[in-house]
């Protein structure tokens, strides 16, 4: 075809549209993410979290992330004979990235070096995804590690990790019962990753779930109507048969689930197999998967119990402690999810705008824009501060501050993190104009992000519950007096935040009212970001964020940050 002719069907040329954001390294580009390892984890050698965010910011798991978020998971309840199945089907691109990150060591893998003698080997090197192995585990940072591998691997793609991290979390509760645990940790914690459905002694990769919500109640678990008769001992100890439902039980394709059910004594935490020891199917009834508004690559579902073979972990009536043990850990998940999702919108913005135009210039150098910006990058570093504190707080069990700042800054960081997600999500969209709505080509992130936000907030205990969480573990004198020495190295740094810091005791103290149960919980959040940043980001951002957040030189949308504001170090140091 002759230029004429071109020119004839051509209408317009395309300008000024940004370039998508691939192909760069995650975490070279994060310089928050590398200040809070640094600052929690001095020692560790970042080699392997270099090699995954190169891998996580490459055009191949992006594309991966995108096929498994439009061909989703279909349920084969029966096959075509009328025989029940219970079967998902997932998209290649699923079990890629499940691969992915197994082989990064976002499960089970963590716990490895806490093991002790009696396990079998470490898990060998996975070739995919190179990561520290063995000796990087014999640091004591494997929580901390694994926390900024995870936030690395969310910016790829965080539904899938939905199994990845249930299966990370229940090694905290598994040990309830030895037995089991010694046969199945090996698996839970090897770095490979096998979608086979076969019995657990023959695959090379374990995965869990937990089954905790019926439809009468999920945030009130007492409410349980599953129930679980005695049906004798064996090597695995007391066996039940249960009989019930579970209104969300997501990826059901795992090989096993803790979940929670009524015996006499109480309600119980029951380990569940897909399939039983002598190699059959055991009864769990996947009856439909849930329509969701967002975490499509991942399949949550309804399922029933009928007459289904379980083992007691943990006491009879002691379910509900037992497995929260689980349920902390991924509360840890929950929060550093929604700061790996954060800075992925923060750095698409920062990428956009920079090359934009509107009005004359790039939409990066127009002032408003520029506060928009600067407030977003605040915010995530923020995030990404008090989720490492919190996941290095589970790398040092045995020290009696750290074992309280867990306790504490659990139901913190998954409340306010959480809470603060979705909209985050929707400045950080509205920076892409109309681009930002699109979903078409994998360019659509930005509208995954925003539908993937509010969930993180809703599982594991939505919002109220964890405030409601808050004042139990402020009820517990020494977690209060933990509160003030975390936030010394801090005074006198910014008189707001020593005004903050000076009154939360008293109220801590005085806090019997739930109604004000969230206000206090943002407050702490607050006192213990500021004193976070104070300590590992520049002090443009830890300014910044004291002038808006704590001293109220700021409006109630993002981009309300006062004039005086150092912008240009805050988006320099932002910029993926
Ligand atoms: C995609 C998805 C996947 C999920 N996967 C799983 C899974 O695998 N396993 C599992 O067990 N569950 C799962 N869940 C369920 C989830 O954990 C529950 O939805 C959640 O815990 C809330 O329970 P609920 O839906 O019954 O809401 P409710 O308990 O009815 O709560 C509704 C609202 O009331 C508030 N509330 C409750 N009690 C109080 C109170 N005392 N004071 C003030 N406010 C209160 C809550 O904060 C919440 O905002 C999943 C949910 C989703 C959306």
């Amino acid at each position: 075809m002759s230029t004429t002719t071109l020119q004839y069907l051509s209408t317009h040329t395309v300008l000024n549209q940004a370039t998508p954001l691939v192909d760069h390294n995650l975490l070279a580009g994060n310089q928050a993410l590398q200040s809070a390892l640094k600052f929690n984890a001095p020692n560790l050698d970042t080699a392997s979290l270099h090699a995954l965010g190169a891998q996580m910011g490459s055009t191949e798991i992006q594309t991966h992330a995108r096929l498994a978020n439009v061909y989703t998971p279909v349920l084969h309840s029966h096959d075509r004979m009328g025989q029940r199945v219970d079967q998902v089907e997932f998209h290649p691109s699923y079990h890629a990235l499940m691969t992915a990150a197994a082989q990064a060591g976002l499960h089970g893998s963590a716990w490895a070096p806490t093991l002790g003698t009696g396990m079998s080997s470490l898990p060998p090197e996975g070739a995919l995804a190179p990561w520290g192995g063995p000796s990087a585990l014999k640091s004591s940072f494997g929580h901390a590690r694994r926390a900024a591998a995870f936030m690395l691997f969310t910016e790829a793609e965080p539904s899938i990790l939905c199994p990845i991290s249930m299966t990370y979390a229940v090694m905290a509760a598994l040990p309830g019962n030895a037995a089991i645990f010694k046969d199945w940790a090996p698996g839970l914690t090897a770095r490979a990753y096998d979608p086979a459905f076969k019995p657990f002694g023959k695959k090379a990769g374990l995965t869990m779930g937990m089954g905790m919500t019926e439809k009468q109640g999920g945030s009130d678990v007492r409410a349980n109507t599953t129930q679980a008769f005695p049906d004798g001992q064996d090597v695995w100890g007391q066996r039940y048969t249960l009989v019930g439902h579970k209104w969300f039980f997501s990826a059901p394709m795992c090989d096993a689930f803790l979940v929670l059910a009524q015996t006499p004594a109480g309600l119980s935490c029951f380990f569940i197999p897909r399939i039983l020891p002598d190699g059959s199917t055991n009864a769990i009834r996947i009856q439909r998967l849930k329509d969701k508004l967002g975490n499509k690559a991942n399949a949550s579902s309804e399922v029933e119990f009928l007459n289904a073979t379980a083992w007691l972990v943990g006491e009879e009536g002691r379910g509900v402690p037992q497995i929260l043990e689980m349920g902390t850990m991924t509360r840890l998940d929950c929060a550093l999810g929604t700061s790996g999702l954060m800075r992925q919108a923060l750095s698409i913005a920062l990428h956009h705008t920079a090359q934009r135009q509107a009005f004359g210039k790039r939409l990066i150098e127009q002032p408003l824009m520029r506060n928009v910006l600067a407030d977003l990058a605040i915010e995530s570093e923020a995030a990404c501060a008090l989720s490492m504190r919190l996941a290095r707080s589970f790398d040092h069990k045995d020290d009696a501050h750290e074992l309280l700042m867990g306790r504490l800054l659990t139901p913190i960081a998954k409340f306010w993190i959480c809470k603060r997600g979705a909209a985050f999500a929707q400045e950080a969209m509205e920076c892409l104009g109309g681009n930002g709505y699109v979903e078409e080509g994998g360019e659509g992130t930005m509208a995954r992000i925003y539908r993937e936000m509010p969930l993180n907030s809703i599982w594991e205990g939505a919002g109220n519950i964890m405030a409601l969480d808050l004042l139990r573990a402020l009820r517990k004198g020494d977690v209060a007096a933990a509160l003030v020495r975390e936030l010394a190295p801090a005074q006198g740094a910014h008189l707001a935040l020593d005004r903050l810091a000076a009154a939360l005791p008293s109220r801590v103290e005085l806090m019997a009212n739930e109604m004000e149960a969230r206000r206090l919980a943002q407050d702490v959040a607050l006192a213990v970001q500021a004193a976070l940043l104070y300590q590992s980001a520049p002090s443009a951002v830890f300014s910044a964020f004291c002038d808006s957040r704590l001293a109220g030189n700021w409006g109630h949308t993002f981009g309300t940050l006062g004039a005086a504001t150092d912008f240009d170090s805050i988006i320099e140091r932002a910029m993926p």
